[in-house]
């Protein structure tokens, strides 16, 4: 199956795709993950975007397509892949369209996370991380540590990330409806989208996602 994944900042995208890209057997491919293999590499593309980056500025269109054109031809992604965070507005959209028609493919599924902008505050604003180690991550409503403002495993102060900050996802929201919203209306007139909720727990989520993608795949 081709797949693109979509859903604001906070939809937990990165855990479900993994999941996903696993129980269907296909490879996981993430702008996140294409940006930094690029750059650790050096290739082209890489040292391009990471002049954009240096300075400040946001990467080309262009550049993002050709990373994804690149890691969609490799022998493991020729049966199918799934992709978080490209496209990311309609321009990239219809260049996979264009990509994907060259070689003769489509694509089958287009799945929507959705998850109301409240929850999305909720969830992002309440993040906190140790400063000793940031994988000792708490959450002051879903995962409070039991001593407020210190982290549980090694005592370290817990401190809000600059990206986490309520104005800050805010911000990023804006953009999600402004740019990346768009594909959702781009590919439903191609009948490929289908939504599902992403509240509840990640295994709920995955399972809900896998019985849509089903019913999607029998039509
Ligand atoms: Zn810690």
């Amino acid at each position: 199956m081709r797949i693109v994944l979509v859903g604001p900042p906070g939809a937990g995208k990165g855990t479900q795709a993994a999941f996903l890209a696993k129980n269907l057997s296909i490879p996981h491919i993430s702008t996140g993950d294409l940006f930094r293999a690029n750059i650790s590499r050096q290739t082209e593309l890489g040292k391009l975007a990471k002049s954009y980056m240096d300075a400040g500025n946001l990467v080309p269109d262009e550049v993002t397509i050709a990373m994804a054109k690149d890691r969609m031809e490799q022998p493991d992604a020729l049966g199918g892949f799934l992709l978080d965070g490209f496209p990311r507005n309609v321009s990239q959209a219809e260049a996979l369209d264009e990509m994907l028609k060259t070689e003769g493919l489509k694509l089958d599924a287009v799945l929507d996370l959705e998850v109301p902008d409240e929850e999305v505050v909720k969830r992002i604003a309440g993040r906190r991380i140790c400063r000793n180690d940031s994988s000792h991550v708490y959450h002051v409503s879903y995962k409070a540590p039991a001593q407020e403002g210190l982290c549980d495993e090694c005592g370290g102060e817990l401190y809000q990330r600059d990206d986490d900050a309520e104005d800050t996802v805010r911000k990023r929201l804006e953009v999600y409806h402004t740019q990346t919203e768009p594909i959702i209306d781009y590919y439903k007139g191609q009948d490929l989208v289908v939504t599902i909720s992403a509240l509840g727990k990640v295994d709920e989520v995955t399972q809900r996602a896998m019985e849509a993608l089903k019913r999607e795949g029998d039509e």
